[in-house]
């Protein structure tokens, strides 16, 4: 496969969109804001790329290897882009840019096996993974390399071609990753697209599309699904959560304190899979607010550019003031900020971590996923209201338990109707595990060979042994 001096960016033509750095609010860059119709001519590409692409997996892994190697060169060239669109702290993006790099280089050696059926009949049966064909793949703003990652490096290992659609707010590192990877992939195999709606929902519904997976809100993803309906494109769905973390009464707060506020907290509480509930027993109640509390109080918000920053703004305005409606309405509801409730004096999209006690449990903030750094703490007197409260939300994300006894929190966590249950700790993934929510946090699932098989189909051939 040649491949020197190929762009996996697509120019775009004139028309450009402004790019706003969260931590001032000011516009630092643009990005090109494609016509919806321009998708034609590079899904057609996508489309005649797959044919090399699909036919030699050696050659595919090779060249993801060294598209991951090349990313990880340019950590200097994207963290801090990241940082600056995103507004996460610049370890943090480094972080991002190194797990990118890691998932590309995890599906580029995962192998899909052939496999033999016998069923005990004269006939033998196999298994042959075929690929499906260009892959759409719809990335939101809170993790764009990783989110992107995980849905281009399983598509193109399985041997697809992937037209990737970062979310406009973050549109810049996306770009120059898809700069840095593309002397080590064909032309056409990874095309990145920028731009406003209706990009997206062009995307999704595109005829030449074979498969749509797309990670955003449980809205969007909707719109998704009835768009690649048109072209019964199959669906991988990533959407929202609003993950409960229960502790039990013979947890030590002061030894969870600090993870299990991070749990909730990095990425300024723009995770999927973030502790945005906490329940914890009437006893241990007031110390396990005060101990979140003083860590909010303790926690240094300033630009992710700033040495030392350890929480960065919001990622935009509309964020932002879902986040200030939230914890206005709690307060106005006979909520207590234990710590913060307010904007602090600085620029751009910040919020002061937050924690709230004695919030109404029909509170938006309890019952409606936030996505920012607002916590709720609940009391609870029988643990199987705290399960019942938990496991009472149209999402099914994840969620947590707390205990110093790692079995009895087993056992409560198993009671938990979710994708996955941690126990002491909240939101760790390895790239070897499925991802998966269920009710209405997601469709199809994400990770480990599961991932690398939601982007092919069997293909069996079934041969009689006696002519
Ligand atoms: P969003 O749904 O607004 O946007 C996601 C992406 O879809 C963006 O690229 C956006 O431009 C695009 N888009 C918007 N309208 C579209 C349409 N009609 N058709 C096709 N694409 C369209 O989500 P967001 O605000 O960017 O991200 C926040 C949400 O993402 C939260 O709900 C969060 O929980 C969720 N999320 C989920 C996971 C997960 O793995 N489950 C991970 C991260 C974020």
């Amino acid at each position: 496969m040649a491949t020197s001096g190929r762009r996996a960016v697509s120019g775009g033509g004139d028309r450009h969109f402004a790019v706003v750095d969260p931590a001032t609010g000011e516009v630092f860059d643009e990005a090109p804001d494609q016509a919806p119709d321009a998708l034609d001519a590079l899904v057609e590409r996508a489309h005649t790329a797959w044919r090399g692409w699909r036919a030699d997996p050696a050659a595919r892994t090779t060249a993801l290897l060294a598209a991951a190697d090349a990313v990880e060169a340019a950590g200097a060239d994207l963290a801090p882009l990241l940082t600056r669109e995103q507004g996460k702290p610049l370890a943090e993006s480094y972080a991002e840019v190194a797990r990118t790099a890691a998932r590309m280089r995890y599906f580029a050696a995962l192998e899909q096996g052939a496999r033999p059926i016998t069923d005990g009949r004269a006939v033998r049966s196999e298994i042959r993974w075929r690929s499906l064909g260009p892959v759409a793949a719809i990335v939101p703003w809170n993790f764009p390399l990783q989110l992107a990652s995980a849905k281009f490096a399983p598509a193109l290992a399985a041997g697809n071609t992937v037209v990737l659609k970062p979310s406009p707010h973050t549109p810049l590192a996306t770009r120059l990753l898809g700069d840095v990877v593309a002397g080590a992939l064909p032309e056409g195999v990874l095309t990145i697209v920028t731009g406003h709606e209706p990009l997206g929902a062009r995307l999704a519904s595109h005829e030449g599309i074979r498969h749509v997976t797309f990670t955003g809100s449980a809205p969007t993803g909707r719109a998704v699904a009835r768009g690649a309906a048109a072209s019964l494109a199959r669906v991988t769905l990533e959407l929202g959560g609003n993950d409960a973390a229960i502790l039990l009464e013979d947890v030590d707060v002061e030894r969870i304190a600090d993870r299990l506020f991070w749990a909730a907290f990095r990425n300024c509480g723009q995770v999927c899979m973030a502790v945005k509930r906490v329940y914890a027993p009437a006893r241990l109640y007031s110390r396990v607010v005060e101990a979140l509390a003083d860590r909010a109080k303790a926690t240094v918000v300033g630009p992710g550019l700033e040495p030392g920053s350890e929480l960065g703004p919001l990622n935009n305005a509309a964020q932002l003031s879902r986040i200030e409606d939230r914890t206005a309405r709690a307060l106005a509801g006979g909520a207590r900020a234990a710590a913060g409730g307010h904007r602090p004096g600085l620029p751009g999209y910040f919020f002061a971590p937050t924690v709230l006690a004695d919030v109404p449990p029909d509170s938006p903030v309890v019952t409606e996923e936030q996505f920012g750094p607002v916590l709720p703490v609940l009391p609870y007197d029988r643990l199987d209201d705290a399960v019942d409260a938990a496991n009472g939300t149209r999402y099914a994300l994840g969620g947590s338990v707390w205990s110093g006894d790692p079995e009895r929190a087993e056992a409560v966590a198993d009671r938990l109707e979710c994708g996955t249950a941690w126990i002491n700790h909240h939101a760790e993934l390895s790239l070897a595990q499925p991802f998966a929510g269920a009710k209405e946090s997601g469709v199809g699932v994400a990770g480990g060979p599961w991932g690398l098989h939601g982007n092919l189909r069997p293909f069996v051939v079934h041969r009689r042994e006696e002519t």
